[in-house]
Parts: structure tokens; C-alpha cells; sequence
């Protein structure tokens, strides 16, 4: 075994810490305090990605991608996550579609929707699962026609056309692509009938609603928004009646790790601003960091962090093999991540004292951001059980999801 990166790894790594101690590190807090969700959007980070190639950093090099590993958009996003996790969640949506562009579109669908994303460095993606009524019945732990998916496809002719509204998305009412799942037949499980659409935001009955206002990743959207009769043609379904399922062999594998690397990034940068807080605040007659209580909280920060980060980096080594244990690796990373994160971030926040909650210092963002990811992604309680359930079966390709 090798723990060790490789130079271009290292280079690639050190490359996005500079990206963001020059552009996000001292500009988040600021952004993340205005008050319109509209206006948090920082168009401008896109961009300077683009020009830098980490937006397109997962497309094919022959759509004018670098085509890089799962394992190392781990290592970007944990640098992105360390300067905000907003901002590192819009990129890592466009990376996460990024393996339905590679592994699910046609040549024809790529050929169609890649250079409209590569050709625009403002364009992001988005994935729209979740509804109202649909939340963790979509992590595909459950499957029963009685599910809370509404949205439907309807076949009429040769298109399809897509009603109901979808919440909470990530990207959502910014994005330029759209991958929509719906139901072709609302009498039968999702397994049946669940498929899933490549939606342009400009095709006729896409409409845009709002941006959730929220406390974490305050830089990314969470859209709401509707699809009234919109009508897709065949040429744009990504997968058929009844493969919703594979959805998730396709991609969850490297989007849990991506996802889990963006929050451990969060408690990294936690525990470098109460280590340095512990270093030059003095009470008791010396510095805290020397008291033992202090120390042992840094301590422990530390190994949450290095095992989250093993764990992150085995499941990426795994997915990019396409090695079936890649699946529950990549749910296991995710929980652990964020796990860790929030704990980090709590202690960080004990370190500070009275500092910790007031907006002087951004501990108590680092706390915010690092609470979503308990739930985003699937909630942890869900992605554990989904574990339990591969390991219990004696066949782990017949599960729902996996
Ligand atoms: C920041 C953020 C970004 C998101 N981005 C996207 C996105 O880009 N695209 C998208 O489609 N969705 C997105 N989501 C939605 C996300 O996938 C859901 O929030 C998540 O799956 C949980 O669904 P829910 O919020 O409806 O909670 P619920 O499903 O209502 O869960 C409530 C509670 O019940 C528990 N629970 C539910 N079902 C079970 C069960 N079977 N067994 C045991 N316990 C259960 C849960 O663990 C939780 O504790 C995002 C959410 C957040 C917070």
C-alpha cells in the first residue's frame, strides 16, 4: 500500500489552496452575511474556477475537460470546503454530473449538452430528486408504489411530458442543465417506473420558483422549482422506465466521497483557526494550548479529521476502480465526513470560549456549514442503514440502489 500522493496530486492540491487563499478565505464570512440568497451567488468564483479548470475538471478530455480522477476531486474539494462549502458544493455538483455525462449520456446526448456546459463558464448542473414529499424514500432504501415521488412523464407521442416541483436543490434555479427524476406510471414502485430526464433550464415549462433561505452553505442555492407540461424528447431521457435505479451505480459511488471531502474540509478549516486562536490566547498565566484540556480537544480534532480523510480517500481509490465495495465505501465516507466535521467544529466552537459564537471569528459559520452535510446527501441515519442492508444481503446487486 501507498498513503503517499503523487507529485501531480500534490501539485493539483497545492494549486486549489491557492486558488482559495487568494479569492474565498477572507471574502466567505463577508458574503455569507448578506442577506438575499440571489445575491450570495458567487458568479465571480465561477468563473475564476473555469478559468482555472476546476469547474470542468470531471468532463472527458475530448469535450475539453482534464477528465481527473474521483480521487482527486476528493483532494479539490477539501481545499474548496476549507474556504467555503457553499461555493465547494457548486462546484461539486458540476463534478458529480460529471459521471452521468461520462457513464449514463449516449454519444449523441453527449455530443448535444457537454460544449453547451464546457463552452460556458458560468454553466453549472444540478440533480432534482427530492420533492416535498420525497426525501429520504429517494435514497432508495424503501420502494412501494405508494412512494412520494409526484412527478410524472406522461408519454405523448415521442416526447415525454414532465408535471410536479422539486425542492431543496442544490444548483437548483441556477443551474443551465438539469437531471430530473420522474414517474413514467404512478401505479407501479419506482423501481418500475422511477426515470430520469436531461432537462436544458431554458426548455419550455421549466419554471424557476425560489431559493430556500437557510443557515449552512449559504453561497449555494437550494432551489424550488416546477415543471409545467414540459415536454422532453426521447432524445434527452438520460435513463429509461424503471432505471431510476441506476442512477446511483452510476454515480453515488464517486459523488458520496466528492460530497464527504467538501465537508471535511469545513472541519479542517475549523481546527486551523483554534489551533491558531490556542497558540496566541492566554489565560491561567499561559496559553491555552497548553492547557491540557485545550490540547487534548486539538488532539482529538486531529485524528477525527485524518481518519475521515483515510476513509474518503480509500472510498475515491475505490470508485475509481470501479470496484463494487466503492458503493458502500463512498455512504460510509459520507457519514463519517460529516460526522467528524461537526464534531471539529463543536469543539472549535469550545475553544474559542465566548468567541466561538460571535461573528469576529468564523467558528460559528464553520458549526453552521457543517451541519448540513448530516443530512444532505441523504440523511446519516438513511446512508448507515442502506450500509447494513448491503451487508445483510446474500446478493448486494439486487439491493434497491446499489
Ligand atoms: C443542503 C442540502 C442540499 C440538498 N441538495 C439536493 C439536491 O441537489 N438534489 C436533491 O434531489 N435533493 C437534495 N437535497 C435533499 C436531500 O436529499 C434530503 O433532504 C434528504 O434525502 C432527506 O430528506 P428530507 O429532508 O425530506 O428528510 P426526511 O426523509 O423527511 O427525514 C426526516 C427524518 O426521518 C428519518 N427517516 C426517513 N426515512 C427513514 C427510514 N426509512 N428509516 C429510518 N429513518 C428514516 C431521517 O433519517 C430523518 O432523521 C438536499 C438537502 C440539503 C439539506
Amino acid at each position: 500500500m501507498d498513503f503517499g500522493l503523487t507529485e501531480e496530486q500534490i501539485i493539483l492540491q497545492l494549486k486549489a489552496r491557492a486558488f482559495v487563499d487568494k479569492y474565498i478565505k477572507n471574502e466567505a464570512i463577508k458574503r455569507d452575511r448578506i442577506q438575499n440568497a440571489k445575491d450570495r451567488i458567487p458568479w465571480d468564483w465561477i468563473k475564476l474556477a473555469d478559468k482555472e479548470g476546476f469547474r470542468t475538471m470531471g468532463v472527458p478530455k475530448e469535450y475539453g475537460g482534464s477528465d481527473q480522477s474521483i480521487l482527486n476531486m476528493c483532494i479539490v474539494g477539501e481545499e474548496f470546503g476549507v474556504g467555503d462549502l457553499g461555493f465547494a458544493v457548486i462546484m461539486d455538483q458540476c463534478w458529480k454530473m460529471s459521471h452521468l455525462f461520462k457513464d449514463a449520456m449516449t454519444r449523441e446526448q453527449k455530443e448535444k449538452f457537454i460544449p453547451k456546459f464546457v463552452n460556458d463558464p458560468l454553466a453549472t448542473t444540478a440533480i432534482g430528486i427530492s420533492e416535498p414529499d420525497i426525501g429520504s424514500d429517494h435514497q432508495g432504501y424503501y420502494d412501494h408504489k405508494d412512494i412520494g415521488m409526484k412527478t410524472t412523464a406522461f408519454k405523448e407521442g415521442d416526447n415525454y411530458v414532465l408535471n410536479g416541483t422539486k425542492h431543496y436543490i442544490s444548483n437548483g434555479c441556477m443551474a443551465k442543465l438539469y437531471f430530473i427524476t420522474a414517474r413514467t406510471d404512478t401505479s407501479k414502485p419506482l423501481s418500475e417506473s422511477g426515470a430520469v430526464f436531461i432537462v436544458p433550464s431554458d426548455t419550455p415549462g421549466f419554471k424557476p420558483g425560489f431559493f430556500h433561505e437557510k443557515s449552512s452553505q449559504r453561497l449555494a442555492t437550494n432551489g424550488c422549482f416546477h415543471l409545467e407540461n414540459c415536454k422532453i424528447s426521447n432524445d434527452n431521457i438520460l435513463l429509461g422506465e424503471g432505471k431510476l435505479v441506476e442512477l446511483r451505480s452510476k454515480y453515488m459511488p464517486g459523488s458520496k466521497a466528492e460530497a464527504a471531502a467538501t465537508v471535511l474540509g469545513v472541519g479542517r478549516a475549523a481546527y486551523e483557526y483554534a489551533f491558531n486562536y490556542a497558540k496566541n490566547r492566554k489565560q491561567g498565566g499561559k496559553l491555552i494550548i497548553d492547557h491540557q484540556a485545550v490540547s487534548l480537544m486539538l488532539a482529538k480534532m486531529i485524528m477525527l479529521l485524518d481518519g475521515a480523510r483515510l476513509q474518503i480517500w480509500k472510498a475515491a481509490w475505490l470508485a475509481d476502480k470501479s470496484d463494487p465495495d466503492a458503493k458502500i465505501q463512498g455512504l460510509i465516507s459520507k457519514v463519517r465526513a460529516s460526522e467528524a466535521a461537526f464534531e471539529v467544529c463543536t469543539l472549535a466552537t469550545e475553544i474559542l470560549g465566548g468567541a466561538g459564537i460571535m461573528y469576529d471569528h468564523p467558528v460559528e459559520k464553520y458549526l453552521r456549514d457543517s451541519v448540513s452535510f448530516l443530512h444532505s446527501d441523504g440523511t446519516n441515519q438513511v446512508c448507515s442503514l442502506r450500509v447494513t442492508k448491503a451487508l445483510t444481503s446474500e446478493d448486494n446487486s439486487k439491493i434497491y440502489g446499489f
